[in-house]
């Protein structure tokens, strides 16, 4: 990018991403129409977001390939969270890299995201830290049963963590987890779970799309549901998004998870990218978070972030349902990521956009028929 006195930097062009899964995927697919073009950085040969852009295929600690991806782009960002700072550091000798890393260093281990969002006033499960037996055993006298204990590092969609509700769990978890690092977090009774999606420009302009409901299964997102939430509520939210993002001086994407518990948000985690629970926005806001992480970290203005339609999004995780069958429904946008199926993998989504809720409720309640397996019931619960 030319930064020279006096002049504008001109928009980025060519976009380096750390990462080419699905999210990569994603953002090349809305990147092409304004005209960047990518060069992912993955270990794996086959890294489906190659369909959008070049691959160079080296591993995430690899220094040398980071400096190389830095020197073919503009400007570099990252699908996933646990780039080594390393890495990080070593595409910022060449070009810029946003989100900045202290977001990722803040969002890599569970103890420093808690201080943090503790010191900035934003409210989180009561937690102890666990390097030993003996922490753990005083965890659980202060927190009591039941309680979740999780690594502090590398742990998503409910991996790395075990539910503690008597003893004999604690021994099964402690066998499971104890040479982990640990967080032991207060087990949440939530009414409900949620989650916001945000982007902040370089200049600070900040926009927040609707708090998302959210539906998982074993850990792993299933449904998502934008725009059921009153204001008093999407207004608490933005807030605490808005305080975060000011604290990093953001650029990019970032996402926050709650618990509702009694009419208050408790931040489970935030994601410095992208997110599962943003994938509705494609089809069903003005401008989807793929687009406007791109927007941001290319320097461009961003772009509207209201819903333009009501949606729900379904998770395809290990196989996806007959394609036929659920494009047979009205406003059904089918988005397959190109991995080959397996067990607890997520391989594509599907949103369902309508006009009203009424429509809403029906073709999905078909699309849940079509699709079978825990979709019914988890849908069941969601319209209740
Ligand atoms: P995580 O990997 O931390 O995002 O957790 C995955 C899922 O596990 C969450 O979406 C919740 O459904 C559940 N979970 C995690 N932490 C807690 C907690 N402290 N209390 C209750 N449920 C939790």
């Amino acid at each position: 990018m030319s930064d020279q006195a006096g002049q504008t930097p001109s928009p980025a062009q060519r976009i380096g991403i750390l990462g080419g899964g699905q999210l990569g995927r994603m953002l090349g697919l809305a990147g092409i129409p304004l005209g960047l073009s990518f060069v992912f950085l993955d270990p794996a040969p086959d890294a489906c977001a190659a369909a959008t852009g070049e691959l160079l295929q080296a591993g995430f600690s690899d220094t040398d390939a980071a400096r190389d991806l830095a020197a073919m782009v503009d400007v570099a960002t990252f699908d996933f969270e646990n780039v080594p700072e390393t890495t990080a550091r070593a595409v910022l000798e060449i070009c810029p890299l946003y989100p900045a890393p202290n977001a990722l260093g803040a969002s890599q281990d569970r103890i420093t995201e808690n201080e943090l969002l503790s010191g900035l006033g934003i409210q989180v499960p009561p937690y102890h830290r666990v390097s030993s037996r003996t922490d753990l055993l005083q965890g659980l006298d202060a927190l009591g049963y039941p309680a979740v204990l999780k690594t502090r590092r590398l742990g998503y969609d409910g991996k790395g963590q075990a539910v503690l509700r008597d003893q004999e769990d604690l021994e099964r978890a402690w066998q499971k987890l104890g040479d982990f690092e640990l967080i032991l977090e207060s087990f949440v009774p939530f009414d409900l779970e949620c989650s916001m999606v945000a982007v902040r420009a370089l200049n600070g302009d900040t926009r927040v799309w609707p708090l998302i409901r959210n539906v998982h299964s074993n850990g792993i997102l299933m449904l998502s549901l934008p725009g059921v939430f009153d204001r008093t509520l999407q207004s608490k939210a933005a807030a605490k998004m808005r305080t975060l993002l000011e604290h990093f001086d953001y650029t990019g994407v970032l996402t926050m998870e709650f618990f509702l518990l009694d009419g208050e948000l408790l931040v489970n985690e935030f994601a410095p990218r992208v997110h599962n629970s943003g994938h509705w926005t494609i089809d069903g806001a003005s401008c989807s978070q793929f687009e406007n992480h791109l927007r941001a970290v290319a320097g461009l203005p961003l772009g509207e972030t209201e819903m333009k339609d009501y949606s729900i999004m379904f998770n395809w995780i290990g196989e996806m349902p007959d394609r036929e069958k659920a494009m047979a429904i009205p406003g059904l946008h089918w988005h397959d990521y190109g991995k080959s199926p397996r067990p607890g993998r997520k391989i594509g989504h599907a949103t369902l956009t309508a006009e009203t809720m009424d429509e809403l409720k029906a073709n999905a309640s078909r699309l849940a028929g079509i699709a079978g397996g825990a979709f019914p019931a988890l849908l069941g619960n969601l319209f209740d």
